[in-house]
């Protein structure tokens, strides 16, 4: 027994300093080996700094969206999804940098930290440089037709587990024939952003979602509160207007008519410190990382702000910015009980399922709270938006009509998810200079969302 018990701490010894010598080499090989493969002058990877041969890249359904034939780069054979998914894939110059081409270069190109430049290995090479995305192509495409020609975006997520199933950028082009896009700048105006992850848009009333959840946490009497509405109030000399005058509404009125004199007063009564730190738990001032990418940063600082231009920062106007996934996440939230799920564009491997079941999730409202913004969206569209538009879609919505300047047509915003065990999709659609929120963008989402339950609902 005792010789036993020798032998297994000496093997326990000898475990731990194996264990630790392997540490020690992790550590230092995922601190560096990664820019010494990746660089463009290390031939076995690259030929005049082109990767010579890439994985191929695959929609949540296995529909393939590039590869590289012979050295040929070659993309889906559809038109319509090589538009829509070109953001996401990427371009032939690499100007798209949160283009999967380039923000995962390293995994397609077949090297990584655990097994080197293995697509030298017959055996693995088949196989382990191919990436699947998240993203339905079909939905893209579904999506990148209801724009229809307008700048913007289309995203749609699952709020469970953050999946991204659409995520459309426009102005776009076919990588596999690609424009002479200096030659159009207007057209191609920031054509290689992807507006989804990389744009921040003046929000405009969508942003009352995030003034309508301190207000329903901070305000003792929001319940029984009830604001007069005559079409315009004026705030330490500021003007401040509706389009006509809503009357008497409470909280749940004032954002089913979206009343601007009413969130005027809620925005003073909650307060400059109370609306910034709502608005940095709902995702302001930070950025998500979607595998890595990181999200551009939509901004609301209202620290300093006062009498009018407190109450226009929370009626989403001001110098507030918001972008479009960082916001949708913010909605998903809404959704999910109060839990906002980090939002992912590659597709699960068993590993990467463990690392999410340990954290990526973020609670950002409490459940009450979730549950009261909820039904407030939900009659939104009962009130405002009619069912009927969207009917059997369970859709609960915000609009927005984003001011953006004086002879500017304002950018048209909506945000939302249905409220479906079977289809738990979040969804926000922008377009830019489109005019009135739910006239425009709409329609748009609708046209999405159907599609989505047509191909998702039951599942
Ligand atoms: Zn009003």
């Amino acid at each position: 027994m005792k010789l036993l018990t020798r032998r297994a701490l000496v093997v326990l010894a000898l475990a731990i300093i194996v264990i630790s010598g392997l540490l020690v080499f992790t550590v230092r090989y995922l601190g560096e080996a990664s820019s010494w493969v990746m660089h463009a002058s290390n031939r076995h990877l690259y030929t005049n700094a082109q990767p010579q041969v890439t994985g191929t890249i695959y929609d949540r359904n296995r529909e393939m969206l590039f590869e590289t034939v012979d050295g040929t780069p070659v993309y889906n054979k559809d038109q319509t999804v090589r538009r829509a998914v070109m953001h996401a894939v990427g371009d032939p110059g690499g100007n798209v940098v949160t283009g999967a081409r380039v923000a995962f270069g390293e995994r397609l190109s077949g090297w990584s930290l655990l097994q080197g430049a293995y697509r030298f290995n017959q055996r693995l090479s088949h196989f382990r440089s191919d990436l699947t995305l998240t993203l339905d192509a079909r939905l893209c495409a579904v999506a990148y037709n209801a724009l229809a020609g307008r700048k913007g975006t289309v995203g749609v997520i699952n709020y469970e587990t953050g999946e991204i199933l659409c995520m459309v950028s426009t102005p776009s082009f076919d990588p596999q024939y690609p424009p002479d896009i200096e030659n159009d700048p207007e057209r191609y105006e920031g054509v290689y952003i992807n507006r989804f992850l990389s744009a921040a848009y003046t929000p405009g009333s969508v942003f009352k979602l995030v003034t309508a959840a301190a207000a329903i946490d901070t305000l003792e009497n929001i319940d029984t509160e009830v604001y007069q509405c005559n079409g315009e109030t004026v705030i330490d000399g500021e003007l401040v207007t509706c389009p006509s005058a809503h009357g008497e509404v409470d909280l749940k009125e004032a954002l089913a008519k979206s009343c601007n004199v009413a969130f005027a007063r809620i925005t003073l009564a909650v307060g400059a410190d109370t609306l910034q730190q709502y608005a940095e738990k709902a995702g302001f001032n930070s950025s998500l990382e979607v595998n890595h990418i990181k999200t551009r940063i939509g901004r609301v600082e209202v620290k300093n702000a006062r009498g009018g231009d407190l109450a226009w920062a929370g009626i989403g106007q001001y110098s507030d910015t918001a972008n479009p996934l960082s916001f949708l996440a913010y909605v998903g939230a809404i959704a999910n009980d109060g839990v906002r799920v980090s939002p992912r564009i590659i597709k699960d491997n068993l590993l990467s399922r463990l690392i999410r079941s340990i954290g990526g999730k973020d609670r950002i409202l409490t459940v009450e709270t979730a549950a009261r913004l909820e039904s407030m969206m939900r009659n939104n569209v009962l009130e405002t938006y009619g069912e009927g538009n969207y009917s059997g879609l369970q859709l609960c919505a915000k609009s927005g009509t984003a001011q953006v300047g004086e002879g500017k047509e304002p950018h048209a915003w909506f945000a939302g998810y249905m409220d479906r065990e079977d289809c738990p999709l979040a969804f926000v659609v922008v377009v830019e200079n489109g005019g009135g929120g739910s006239r425009v963008a709409g329609p748009v989402a609708r046209k999405v969302l159907q599609s989505a339950v047509s191909r998702y609902a039951g599942e």
